[in-house]
């Protein structure tokens, strides 16, 4: 056994909701620690899925998702050359640590961060530096810029940030880019990038001028797909080809590239699903700033807020129906933004909560 599985803390997985239900005698329980898909999934996927023939299961899928990766490099002007395909966003990060990380090498992370980055670096033996976010829980990119050594191989830009749900502009991002060395790759993680509501938000058009920057997305969260295991990166084609040589032949089962392809042209389901969610984010941040319960400001699917004894009050709500993220920061929960009427409830027993 090597020694760093050996001392690994493992990323913990979510329970199952019916487990979880039966355990804590509850009727109903709504997942709000997630970030999944609040409104569910594109009608369209369920045709798609359904209509595929079960005559192909003995045959290997295929290997190069052409579809979907023509569908995705029309939609961006890419060469098709420059997406890689993985199980899930997950299994891209696994990826690009495997290719990109020795013993002995560094990555920078901005912290509070999705947890998955240090967790594959610390397997491939890299030593991982952390510069907290500022005071509003933006990137302190001044601070991540001077955090650079000649050991740095990867820096990580979770954007929107996941739990701060904070944005950072492309203009930010470029400036940043430019003044890193070349041969650092800057990974900035769109995961939540679709529920923007700032104009011209991505960073793909980075990718046609640096060869060191590179964008991940993922078909889990504004498309509705978490169960399926579709995510992708965008990199110059120069390093895309390395990449590939790690990549499993058929990570990407055809039933999930054909749930995806069908969710990626459903345009009018993900626009629906984000004025939905945009909406509910400001009624819900409205909640808060009445409250006077501090948060950051969320370009995401999810709201990070501080609470006194925040465990206590994640306690009440799951005993009342609805689990949230605990364990990010102390003092900070997490919450996805949900349904109306959940999100109205969630705040209902909060007011209660604090009359007790
Ligand atoms: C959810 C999430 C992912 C992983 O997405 P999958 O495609 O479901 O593996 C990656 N990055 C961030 C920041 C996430 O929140």
């Amino acid at each position: 056994m090597k020694k760093v599985i050996e001392e690994l803390q493992p990323y913990i997985p979510e329970k199952p909701l019916e487990e979880l239900k039966s355990e804590l005698g509850l009727k109903k329980l709504v997942r709000l620690s997630a970030n999944e898909n609040a409104y569910g999934t594109s009608p369209d996927v369920k045709k798609a899925v359904v209509n595929w023939a079960y005559t192909q299961s003995n045959l290997y899928p295929d290997g190069d998702a052409t579809e979907l990766r023509q569908l995705i490099s029309a939609k961006f002007k890419l060469d098709p050359k420059q997406i890689v395909f993985g199980v899930g966003l997950d299994e891209v990060i696994v990826m690009l640590s495997r290719v990109f990380l020795e013993p002995g090498d560094e990555e920078l992370v901005s912290t509070p961060t999705f947890s998955e980055y240090a967790l594959h670096a610390e397997i491939e033996e890299a030593k991982i530096n952390k510069v907290p976010v500022l005071e509003n829980g933006g990137i302190d990119f001044d601070g991540m810029l001077k955090a650079i050594t000649q050991k740095t191989k990867l820096v990580w830009i979770c954007n929107p940030n996941n739990p701060t749900g904070t944005f950072e502009t492309v203009a930010d991002i470029e400036k940043f880019v430019s003044q890193v060395p070349k041969d650092t790759l800057v990974l900035v993680d769109e995961a939540y990038i679709d529920f923007v509501t700032e104009p011209n938000a991505t960073a793909m058009d980075l990718t046609k001028k640096y060869s060191n920057i590179v964008v991940m997305r993922t078909f889990s969260k504004a498309y509705g797909l978490a169960n399926f295991r579709v995510g992708y990166a965008v990199f110059s084609k120069e390093i895309a080809e390395q990449v590939q040589k790690v990549r499993l032949p058929y990570n990407v089962n055809s039933v999930a590239q054909e749930a995806a392809t069908a969710a990626f042209k459903d345009t009018d389901f993900v626009n629906e699903v984000v004025n939905k969610n945009a909406k509910e984010r400001s009624k819900f941040e409205a909640y808060f700033d009445e409250k006077n319960i501090k948060h950051y400001q969320s370009q995401a699917n999810f709201i990070f807020f501080e609470y006194p004894n925040s465990d206590k009050l994640a306690d009440y709500l799951l005993h009342n129906g609805y689990l949230i993220r605990t364990g990010l920061r102390p003092g900070w929960l997490r919450i996805s933004v949900g349904k109306a009427e959940d999100n109205e409830s969630i705040q209902k027993l909060i007011d209660e909560y604090e009359k007790k």
